[in-house]
């Protein structure tokens, strides 16, 4: 009999990734799924992108690459940030990994270990927890209320930070909620956190190209009071439609620049050669693909709040980024996972109940509307038919 770690009895999953295991058996099954579980964009990399990447291979890029990523794909990456927030940032502050979420691991295993607290949205993205629970820490959720808009409130943070809090994790605009924190309770946070001169933030913003509504994006490096201990986490997965090529980066403080690269170096070497290559493209190429994404985004985030609302038991609240609904289906009578099963098993509609998010998640349900607007009007009258 094998005699595993204890750590790993504490690490927790990200439901999505199960529920897409699902819904692939029925589908497999010959039933007919239409999938709003998971949150991956629903259209292919733009081309050029592709090419990047597949001229990149041509040209024998088959070798490592240094382990915190190629400097024209990191100075992209400020250039990027540049044009898109207005900040000055040191290329050699930033570092590329395999997509966003091991930027999460490393943040969390740098500052994570018994005896200290690390805040994190609830609810919110699963890896969080997940990883703060892993390497011992203890998580403390900051809750994430509807009637905030699903925002943090500033005050309420600051309120649960002692001296052993070392990390705090923020997400804006969010999973699986939608929600995006005004700039007023941004200001605020950076505004408490001087009298905390011993806590990093992290801010996972890995959906600052999905705001609707006119609203812009707040970047936590537009602080330059935090930067000494920031940790800006955003990535190409959501942006660019690419999920499955794993290519993210962070933007960190100049005292965890070497340490990050060493669990770079221990972890993975370096990102694949050719993604890099397809990431600089993407940066510095044309961004309509982008827009229309958008675009296309916010068009289905209005069919399905408006669907949604007209269900009975369900009250769902304006989704302002990312491509989330999350609507309250307490008034169903059905907790957020007898209504995850029922609507898959049922109506062969697959989403995430909202406890998968965490324990305030309960009453709600998550709904990606990164699907046709076809099918999206199809999986809402299939669950009409149920309710
Ligand atoms: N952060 C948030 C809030 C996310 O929702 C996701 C993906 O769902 C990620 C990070 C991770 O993205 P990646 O696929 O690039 O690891």
């Amino acid at each position: 009999q094998l005699k595993f770690a204890e750590s790993l009895s504490r690490l927790g999953t990200e439901s999505a990734f199960e529920v897409l295991a699902r819904a692939g058996k029925l589908a497999a099954e010959g039933r007919d799924i239409i999938n709003l579980g998971i949150g991956q964009p629903d259209f292919r990399t733009p081309e050029h992108i592709v090419e990047a990447g597949i001229k990149a291979l041509r040209d024998g890029h088959h070798g490592y690459t240094p382990a915190n990523g190629l400097l024209p794909l990191r100075e992209a990456v400020t250039a990027d940030l540049h044009r898109r927030h207005g900040v000055e940032v040191n290329p050699d502050n930033v570092v590329v990994v395999p997509g966003g979420k091991p930027t999460m691991f490393f943040a969390v295993l740098m500052f994570g270990q018994p005896g200290v607290e690390i805040m994190y949205p609830n609810p919110g993205f699963p890896i969080y927890e997940s990883v703060i629970r892993y390497s011992g820490a203890t998580p403390v959720p900051i809750a994430l209320e509807e009637k905030n808009g699903f925002a943090f409130s500033a005050d309420a943070l600051l309120s649960q930070i002692t001296d052993r809090t070392r990390l705090i994790i923020i997400n804006s605009p969010a999973n699986p909620t939608g929600g995006v924190t005004p700039k007023e309770e941004i200001d605020k946070l950076v505004k408490g956190l001087e009298a905390h001169p011993h806590v990093a933030l992290m801010s996972d913003e890995i959906y600052s190209n999905m705001l609707y509504g006119g609203r812009e994006h707040v970047s936590l490096l537009q602080y330059p009071e935090i930067r000494d201990r920031l940790i800006m986490l955003d990535g190409w997965s959501k942006t660019y439609a690419m999920t499955g090529w794993r290519l993210g980066y962070a933007v960190w403080p100049d005292a965890c620049v070497d340490h990050v690269t060493r669990l770079c170096i221990n972890d993975h070497s370096c990102v694949n050669a050719a993604t890099q290559f397809a990431g600089i493209a993407a940066l510095n190429g044309p961004q309509d693909a982008v827009r229309e994404m958008v675009a296309q985004f916010d068009a289905r985030r209005q069919v399905i709040v408006d669907a949604l609302n007209g269900l009975p038991g369900f009250r769902c609240p304006d989704a302002a980024g990312a491509f989330y609904a999350f609507p309250n289906i307490e008034g169903t009578g059905m907790t957020a996972r007898e209504a995850q099963d029922r609507f898959l098993n049922e109506a062969g509609v697959a989403t995430v109940a909202g406890t998968s998010f965490g324990k305030w998640g309960e009453g709600y349900l998550r709904f990606s509307y990164a699907n046709s607007t076809e099918n999206i009007q199809t999986a809402i009258e299939r669950i009409a038919a149920i309710l």
